[in-house]
């Protein structure tokens, strides 16, 4: 990587800790989670991660780090408060000034005296699960919550943190343009100051998805879906920052992990379905650990560390699979990808400098240049917020540009 680009990355260091357990389990997800578990399980999986966190941070490449960011992320983190005294113990030298540290909760979750230990825990921004305001949402979501108990919630939160973000989703079935607006207003006028919107998605395996395919449930035009995320745009204007193709916040409520994701900065991610994405070689280590709780404590059971001497062998050991054989052109791909919808845009001359080439745009996107839905200013490349929804075809031309 060119120096510029090296120490913009080394400058942030996050880490991600998966906690996969959940009450019940909502019928669209797709994320490692569990609601079959025991006391005994949330014992030994925070005594492995535990253990995991302690052998990076006495290893040659974690004693110097200091994250600047830490996610708790689920799964339902929330769930649980002083089985994460341990950690944070371990962490206590290894949290650089003004981290940003999340932690990911649903509305059925909140309780003044959980949020206290949080607080006390040294977490400082709350993300919330709250997915809409409408009840008919809720119901299809299969979510435990109801509307009124969500805003009784944010409530609660914001008397102890003013960093909170809540999740909606759009689309769901039904769901029209007005209850859609409805709940992007009722979030502002709760005094919410981060958004993350997605759009409902059916995943294969998950219930909502066998739903749909029994033909229960109706799916939903993408012309509906443009125009909810019209919507978005047009009802968060004003004080609202668009960070991301899913994310507004308002002005100093940019999520510092996000930005991680969305810039190729590294991260160490543990817990079952947790990715990470480390500092090695020229193009940077990414793994991913087993999905399945089970899966992932067995794998862990038999760590040995003396044994392990660098980071592929530990996280091999502890059943991650690792991308091999990642290549220049395979990280030009993945930083365009994240970066592209992003409003801190693509850094063409970084790209240039690094890879020795020279960015030559070809007709698509020179048309796009001229029609002002790309934009080229001080070395970087931004698409037009609404152009975010077509990063997929903007960011083929972009490789395309970069390999001439
Ligand atoms: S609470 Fe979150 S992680 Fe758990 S099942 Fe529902 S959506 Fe998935």
């Amino acid at each position: 990587m060119s120096a510029d680009l090296v120490s913009q990355v080394q400058q942030r260091f996050g880490l991600y800790l998966h906690i996969p357990f959940c009450r019940s389990i909502c019928h669209y997800c797709d994320f490692a989670k569990t609601a079959n578990f025991t006391q005994d399980h949330v014992t030994a999986y925070m005594d492995l991660l535990e253990r995991q966190l302690d052998w990076f941070l006495n290893s040659e490449q974690g004693a110097r780090q200091k994250f600047t960011s830490i996610f708790l992320g689920g799964g339902t983190p929330g769930m649980l408060s002083r089985e994460y005294e341990g950690i944070f113990r371990k962490l206590k030298n290894h949290i650089a000034p003004d981290c940003e540290i999340s932690i990911e909760t649903n509305p059925e979750d909140i309780q003044p005296d959980i949020l206290a230990q949080w607080h006390d825990l040294g977490i400082n921004r709350i993300s919330m699960g709250v997915q809409t305001f409408q009840e008919r949402g809720l119901e299809v979501l299969t979510r435990n919550h109801g509307s009124i108990k969500a805003q009784r919630a944010i409530e609660e939160v914001l008397k102890v943190f003013s960093n909170l973000n809540i999740d909606l989703i759009y689309g769901w079935p039904d769901q029209s343009v007005q209850q859609w607006r409805q709940d992007l207003e009722q979030a502002a006028v709760l005094g919410v100051p981060h958004l993350s919107l997605y759009n409902l998605t059916y995943e294969a395996g998950t219930p909502l998805n066998r739903k749909k395919d029994r033909g229960m449930l109706q799916d939903v035009a993408d012309e509906h879906l443009e125009s909810l995320y019209q919507t978005a745009m047009m009802t968060l204007s004003g004080p609202w920052i668009h960070d991301e193709v899913s994310n507004w916040s308002l002005p100093g409520f940019s999520c510092k992990h996000n930005w991680l994701y969305w810039q190729d900065s590294h991260y160490l991610g543990l817990g079952c379905g947790a990715h990470g994405y480390l500092p090695v070689g020229e193009v940077g280590l990414r793994y991913a650990f087993p999905k399945q709780l089970r899966t992932y404590l067995r794998a862990g059971e038999g760590f040995v560390d003396a044994d392990i001497t660098s980071l592929e062998e530990f996280l091999i050991s502890h059943g991650a699979s690792i991308d091999e054989g990642r290549t220049l052109s395979d990280w030009l791909l993945e930083l365009i990808g994240c970066s592209l919808r992003s409003r801190k845009g693509v850094p063409v001359n970084e790209i240039e400098k690094l890879l020795k080439c020279k960015f030559e745009p070809g007709k698509i996107l020179q048309t796009g240049i001229d029609m002002g839905l790309v934009k080229l200013e001080k070395g970087q490349l931004y698409l037009e917020p609404s152009e975010w929804f077509r990063e997929t075809s903007w960011a083929t031309e972009l490789v395309m540009a970069f390999e001439s």
